[in-house]
């Protein structure tokens, strides 16, 4: 085992729950340039069960590119800007100082071209089905039939840290969910029907065999977390609301590391908001009975995109006696 499960033993002290057994089972891999070179190849892996998992048609979507799209929304903004300095006219500096602005960037002949997204969206089609969907019609023609991933996955909605890019997840592997800091928050009907809705589908009609929570470095969302006030008015919509859900988490690392920066006690909260989630997790009726039963189980993982490290760890609630093997 290494110094760093050694140093991050998971400790729940959610009041919810028994205190619980925990075995802790952590590997590191450290992710290295010149280890690419002698993996083997790919395999296309079996992804269907004989029984056939709920599948809705595909709708066909036509779209239609515009080749005027984009100068059209420039001179919608213009309009409305100039509709703005008419009515209000204490803002004519400001809305002024826009229209030249957006004037300036259109009529400029060789400044950098602008970021066209519909061309990067069909560019990035237009790779994958030459590089991937084409040349692996066994798999693509399984996952036309339905869906039998393995794996369920939270993950932070970052943009850095995709599990599919990072651990390498085929279609059809992982059945994710992607939110701010990656919480699984506990169970409930009416606030968290989105997260509930999404654990109920993975582990009672696909029968997902593992979830695995993880979190990353430099997480905004636990960041955020750290250094909202508990108390007091909220200046967000919704960001504090739904990063509290893990204040259990903040409330031990603010306790126990007291001494420590604020960027190292948002290291440990990264982690420490990962087994609150697992933790969480024992709060929906069906997940409990898949880990008794055995045909589930629960992980953690921690992704580091700083050192290029990812950390995994296992965890044994003590729901049922243990079998040794
Ligand atoms: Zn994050």
């Amino acid at each position: 085992m290494s110094a760093t499960a050694a140093a991050f033993t998971p400790n729940f002290n959610t009041p919810s729950l028994k205190k619980p057994s925990t075995t802790v089972s952590t590997c590191i891999a450290r992710l290295s340039n010149t280890s690419s070179s002698s993996a083997p190849p790919p395999s296309t892996p079996s992804l269907i069960r004989n029984q056939p998992v709920f599948a809705a048609p595909t709708p066909i979507i036509t779209p239609t590119w515009r080749g005027d799209m984009g100068n059209e929304s420039y001179e919608e903004a213009i309009a409305a800007l100039k509709k703005l300095l008419s009515e209000k006219g204490e803002l004519a500096p400001v809305a002024a100082a826009k229209i030249d602005a957006i004037t300036a960037e259109l009529q400029t002949p060789n400044s950098k071209p602008a970021f066209d997204p519909v061309e990067r969206i069909k560019t990035g089609f237009a790779k994958f089905k030459t590089e991937k969907y084409i040349t692996n019609p066994a798999l693509y023609d399984e996952l036309s039939k339905g869906q039998s991933p393995k794996f369920m996955v939270f993950a932070c909605s970052d943009s850095r840290v995709c599990p599919s890019h990072v651990l390498d997840f085929q279609p059809g592997e992982a059945f994710v969910v992607r939110n701010v800091a990656n919480m699984v928050p506990p169970f409930d009907k009416v606030k968290y029907a989105g997260v509930g809705a999404a654990v109920e589908y993975a582990v009672l009609h696909l029968k997902v065999e593992q979830i695995v929570v993880i979190g990353h470095s430099r997480c905004g969302g636990i960041k955020g977390l750290m250094t909202f006030p508990d108390e007091g008015p909220h200046v967000t919509d919704f960001i504090e609301d739904w990063v509290k859900v893990a204040l259990p988490a903040k409330s031990k690392v603010k306790a126990e590391h007291t001494s420590s920066s604020l960027d190292d006690q948002c290291v440990t909260c990264e982690k420490e908001a990962v087994n609150l989630s697992l933790a969480n997790l024992l709060t929906y009726p069906f997940v409990r009975d898949g880990l008794v039963k055995k045909t589930l189980a629960l992980k953690g993982g921690h992704y580091d995109f700083v050192n290029g490290t990812f950390e995994l760890w296992g965890l044994d609630f003590g729901l049922s006696p243990t079998t040794s093997a």
